[in-house]
């Protein structure tokens, strides 16, 4: 099968043994297009003729050594569309044709305490599709059946695609954050999760405050062309305090921000893997007293992929995609890092 294929990490040592991670730009064509044997199915799992595959800031991460993979060559690609065309011995929920999608949690244990209650995303031996597995930058990827989901009819092979990283993410995020229907939602941060997270909570009937970094201008207007019902910038003051809410971000700054702003006994999810600067101090009595929680979440169960797919297809969201040819992975991973990606990039496979 064709694929492209990460053969090493872009990590540079330095002399004093301080990792130092490259910046702009990409180094050229970090991704080779290679011919790898084709993969069959093991037992319970399901061999996938891929369509479609999303493009993640989590592929950066990898390719920069930031999340760097255990074992090369690795095919990227967590956010993956097919159809079964094989099963293997014991795997009978699908049959071939089926349309499945695949996102980040590959596999886990499933005897430990956390996944024996459906928290699979904690499991100690959680395996994550594109980094501890061949990916969906590739024609076929085998999975455990238990680990693939139905894509409703409605959504194109590429739109899809995002719906099973940033939407499951996003929506994993509203359910942590407590958020019940006709409450006020903070969001901080208005990117690719973020903006399908405001059109399940508008869909849920809450009041959805957006908060950007100051001049955001574009994402500003798109949160209030998705229903936003105030924008403004991290730091200001929402016309009413928040019953939860969620920080996108990369950044330190808003968790306190959104401890400020909230009501008593709100929560604040963060939904980031990694902060590029810490939280700022807390004082407790301004920003924790009253119980005020705050939540880390942490990649995803497959709960979260089971019901947002239907629940995405009854809301009727559509995200807004840039597609590129397979052998075009290196250009689309340029373009996101660059910050240039109009709406997710999928990349469309060969047939
Ligand atoms: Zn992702
Ligand atoms: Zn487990």
């Amino acid at each position: 099968m064709k694929a492209m294929v990460l053969n090493e990490t872009c990590e540079i040592e330095t002399k004093d043994g301080v990792r130092k991670l490259p910046s702009l730009p990409l180094k050229r064509n970090p991704l080779d297009m290679t011919d790898l044997p084709d993969p069959s199915a093991g037992p319970g799992q399901v061999l996938l003729k891929v369509s479609a595959c999303g493009v993640c800031h989590t592929e950066l991460d990898e390719i920069e050594g930031r999340l760097a993979p255990p074992h090369f060559p690795l095919v990227l690609g967590h956010e993956v569309v097919g159809k079964v065309v094989e099963q293997g011995h014991e795997a009978s929920k699908y049959k071939t044709g089926d349309r499945l999608g695949v996102a980040w949690i590959y596999s886990s244990c499933g005897r430990c305490r956390f996944c024996r209650r459906g928290e699979e995303n904690l499991c100690d031996h959680f395996q994550a599709t594109g980094l501890h597995a061949n990916g969906g930058y590739a024609q076929y990827i085998v999975v455990s059946e238990d680990f693939a989901y139905p894509i409703p009819q409605i959504f194109s092979d590429s739109e899809a695609a995002p719906l099973l990283c940033a939407g499951v993410i996003g929506y994993r995020a509203l359910r942590l954050s407590n958020i019940k229907p006709g409450e006020i939602l903070g969001l901080y941060g208005f990117g690719a999760s973020a903006h399908i997270a405001i059109q399940v909570a508008k869909y849920w009937g809450c009041k959805v405050f957006v908060f950007t970094r100051p001049g955001q201008k574009e994402h500003q207007d798109l949160a209030s062309k998705l229903g936003a019902d105030w924008v403004g910038a991290t730091g200001e003051s929402p016309p009413e305090k928040l019953d939860s809410a969620i920080d996108f971000t990369p950044v330190g700054e808003p968790v306190k921000e959104a401890l400020r702003v909230l009501r008593k006994g709100g929560r604040v999810a963060i939904n980031a893997i990694r902060k590029v600067n810490p939280i700022p101090e807390l004082e407790y009595t301004q920003y924790l007293w009253h119980e005020k929680e705050l939540k880390s979440i942490a990649n995803v169960a497959r709960q979260d992929a089971l019901e947002f797919l239907p629940l995405a297809a009854k809301i009727g969201i559509r995200p807004k995609i840039q597609e590129f040819d397979l052998q075009d992975a290196n250009e689309a991973l340029a373009l996101l890092k660059k910050g240039e990606m109009q709406g997710a990039g999928v990349l469309r496979i060969p047939q």
